[in-house]
């Protein structure tokens, strides 16, 4: 007899819940900001992507409501039949000139950007070289092609060679990296990867989901912040969902990209276009960003006030070099303890274990925003000060 519905449920969760791994949302009840409420509590908020202070902003919810009167709630079709509005392809060339690329499209999210460009891109016979830590939705982009797929350690060049060295194909070569990590903070060694990628015929992929509104001049990303973005051979996909406060994902490059994608990315052929809305909020966040260059200044003087902080505090955050600040709290019932703790005292930051990050590397991940004043950062220090003696951290 088949195994039952329930039995299967049941059976999965009782083991999520043995091995620590269950997790149950947090419900905001208000929007995402620097301050959130959640269960009748107003506390710093330390746990978004919302890099900008975008989610919420007036500029993005005006033009996203000016788009929706305008062009109507849904798209009402995928884009490659009768979904592609005017307002999209106006967005894609804002975008393009933006990030000074040849050609860009949006997607859905960055999770189905990652799946519709890999996909799209790679055929049987061609190569690709992942750094180990990529994300998930890398991961699972990769498992629709049928690409040889190999794995090099954490930006690591040697190996990246190595593993380069050992491998060649008549095929496409790609060597896919995030541009910033989001468990750590660090940024791609992406000059030094292209470099050792272009030795071996190969084209770079960066997802540049946390790299977005963060890095390079306006926030135009990690391949900007090296000057790679006119590069031909250097493919950027990211997100819209994370720092530039909407939904969405976009691949920007090479001039011919855009319309080999249009035409075989899947999630663009078989998923309806973005709600109208939605575009206004994005196409409203590329001008705010330009407009308001104090917005880039207060999320780095931020990040590095809090990192220092931290630092200070006798804390480990594994050399961050970017808004995301982990704190090391050793092993993962330490880190949900901690963050448990730090709820109590006003602050929401989530706890972080294996097998998401390393064993014995378990954190919390903060994510410091343009939003946060001074006041909110030192409260937010005072409790992790607080915290990590009681927890015998520092
Ligand atoms: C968050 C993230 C994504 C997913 O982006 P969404 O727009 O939220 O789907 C993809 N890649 C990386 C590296 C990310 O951090």
């Amino acid at each position: 007899m088949a195994l039952s519905l329930s039995e299967r449920l049941s059976r999965e969760l009782s083991h999520l819940q043995a091995s620590g791994l269950l997790i149950s949302p947090r419900v905001l009840h208000t929007p995402s900001r620097a301050h959130v409420r959640i269960d009748g509590q107003d506390v710093i908020n330390l746990a978004s992507n919302n890099y900008l202070g975008f989610a919420d902003h007036p500029a993005l919810k005006e033009k996203a409501a000016a788009y929706l009167r305008e062009w109507g709630a849904g798209a009402g079709a995928v884009r490659g039949i009768a979904g592609t509005l005017q307002i999209h392809e106006d967005f894609e060339r804002q975008l393009a000139e933006f990030k000074h690329t040849g050609s860009a499209l949006v997607l859905h999210s960055g999770f189905a950007t990652n799946q519709g460009v890999l996909g799209a891109l790679l055929q049987e016979g061609d190569l690709v070289v992942s750094d180990e830590l990529n994300h998930a939705s890398i991961i699972d982009g990769l498992r629709l092609t049928k690409a040889t797929k190999k794995i090099f350690k954490h930006a690591d060049i040697m190996d990246l060679e190595r593993v380069l060295q050992e491998n060649d194909t008549d095929g496409l070569k790609l060597v896919v990296t995030d541009g910033v990590f989001s468990m750590d903070g660090d940024i791609a060694p992406l000059d030094k990867i292209v470099e050792v990628a272009r030795r071996y015929g190969a084209v770079t992929y960066v997802d540049d989901a946390h790299g977005s509104g963060v890095l390079g001049a306006d926030g135009r990303g990690t391949v900007h912040h090296f000057g790679l973005e006119h590069a031909d051979d250097v493919i950027q996909v990211g997100t819209l969902s994370k720092a530039w406060g909407g939904v969405g994902g976009y691949a920007a490059g090479h001039a011919d990209l855009r319309e080999l994608l249009i035409n075989r990315a899947r999630p663009f052929l078989f998923s309806t276009a973005q709600p109208p809305a939605v575009v206004g909020a994005l196409s409203a966040a590329l001008e705010v960003v330009r407009r308001d260059p104090s917005l880039m200044q207060r999320l780095w003087d931020n990040a590095r006030y809090f990192k220092a902080g931290i630092e200070s505090l006798g804390f480990d955050h594994l050399g961050s070099q970017t808004p995301i600040t982990p704190v090391i709290f050793g092993e993962a019932p330490a880190a949900f303890e901690a963050s448990r703790l730090l709820l109590e005292r006003g602050i929401f930051a989530t706890g972080i274990g294996f097998p998401t990050v390393p064993m014995g590397k378990a954190r919390i991940r903060n994510i410091v925003t343009a939003e946060h004043t001074r006041d909110d950062l030192d409260k937010a220090l005072e409790a992790y000060g607080t915290v990590g003696r009681d927890l015998g951290v520092v």
